[in-house]
């Protein structure tokens, strides 16, 4: 295994050697042109190769979560190809300003120079320490239902916006990461809060990741069924591969069918110009990076889409082309930071394919930012 972090990069987002320009030549087009509803396009530069990525793979058009301070860069390369979700300046210097005061303030511009119609809430379990390193309440942000994350709703709301959740993580966290039940809530208390809200609050909530819970189809079964406001995306490549692959096929296309025009295709792309040279070996984040190039870039990007296009709608059955680091964090005597789990293509059918690429997001997003 490379030792050096470019090469290691490189090989965690290509582990297959593949050509991802030929192949997305070989997939063809998709049946419908794709409508990704959650990517984080992040800065102009790499954004310019993201649109090179799409448009060889067949998507139209990103919902993105972009900073605020660079909204208006990236805007003027991608045009009416992004649409903007509102986020918090996470990052900033202040961080409790940024996750209340000023994510109320920054509400009308998202919603009147950026024409956002949706506030991203994220509220993964590590938002508790987050909190405590800014000197926030953990009870006043960490939960969907905190004080402060009712009044970012509720402004978001006046705005005409509709809600976006991160809800929970991977098993895989809850049984390294968060085990620690007395700093960390069991996954199904997380789900609380979300209830509330979503009875609360009238209108649309897209949850990420499959609702934070791809590993329990009956529980988010339940969850659709008590709340019609609900809809999922299916972004989190490497987290949805893992676990979608191990149903049976007639499992998966079941609930598919059942929820047929909730569940939209998401990749969770994060678009960024930090990937277009290489980290600084002093740097904290130096062992960590994910592309130090604008070819490795473009491989970064691309590899999302082949996996994904590959697990909708092919027959494909080998390991998957990007590394999966949460085998290594479960099971460190059998994986390393290469190993990658299974890719098992699903081949849905056509007409599952379009709503899941097109038009459940038509019917949801692309109708709410219409209003
Ligand atoms: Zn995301």
């Amino acid at each position: 295994m490379p030792v050096d972090p470019v090469a290691l990069a490189r090989l965690q987002a290509n582990r297959l050697g593949l050509c991802y320009q030929a192949e997305a030549g070989r997939l063809g087009r998709p049946p419908v042109p794709i409508i990704d509803a959650h990517v984080h396009v992040n800065g102009p530069e790499s954004a310019k190769i993201f649109l090179r990525v799409m448009d060889i793979f067949g998507v139209e058009r990103v919902y993105s979560q972009t900073p605020l301070a660079n909204a208006e860069a990236v805007r003027a390369v991608m045009g009416d190809r992004i649409r903007f979700i509102a986020v918090p300046a996470y990052g900033h210097k202040d961080m409790k300003w940024a996750m209340t005061e000023g994510f109320l303030e920054a509400l009308p511009q998202w919603a009147e120079r950026f024409g956002a119609r949706c506030v991203k809430m994220w509220a993964a379990p590590r938002m508790r320490d987050y909190a405590d390193k800014a000197g926030i309440d953990p009870a006043d942000i960490v939960p969907l239902d905190g004080p402060w994350r009712r009044r970012v709703a509720e402004r978001a709301i006046e705005l005409g916006m509709m809600l976006m959740v991160h809800v929970g993580d991977p098993d895989t966290w809850f049984a390294t990461t968060y085990a620690d039940a007395n700093r960390h809530a069991p996954k199904p208390r997380h789900y609380v809060g979300l209830e509330r809200i979503l009875d609360d609050y009238p209108v649309p909530l897209m949850a990420a990741h499959m609702g934070g819970w791809p590993e329990n189809l009956d529980f988010l079964t339940g969850l659709l069924d008590r709340h019609s406001n609900l809809i999922l995306d299916t972004s989190a490549t490497k987290w949805m591969v893992r676990e979608l692959s191990r149903y049976p096929r007639e499992r998966l296309v079941e609930f598919f069918q059942r929820f047929s025009g909730r569940i939209l295709f998401g990749s969770d792309i994060v678009v960024s110009d930090e990937h277009l040279a290489a980290t600084k070996p002093e740097s904290p984040r130096f062992g960590a990076m994910l592309a130090a190039s604008a070819p490795d870039a473009f491989d970064l990007y691309a590899s999302r889409y082949w996996a994904l296009r590959m697990m909708w709608e092919t027959e494909y059955d080998a390991e998957s082309n990007i590394a999966d680091p949460d085998l290594m964090m479960v099971e460190p005597d059998r994986f390393d930071a290469l190993s990658a789990p299974r890719l098992l293509g699903r081949y849905l059918p056509a007409d599952m394919l379009r709503t899941l690429y097109r038009d459940a997001a038509e019917h949801t997003l692309d109708s709410w930012y219409a209003r």
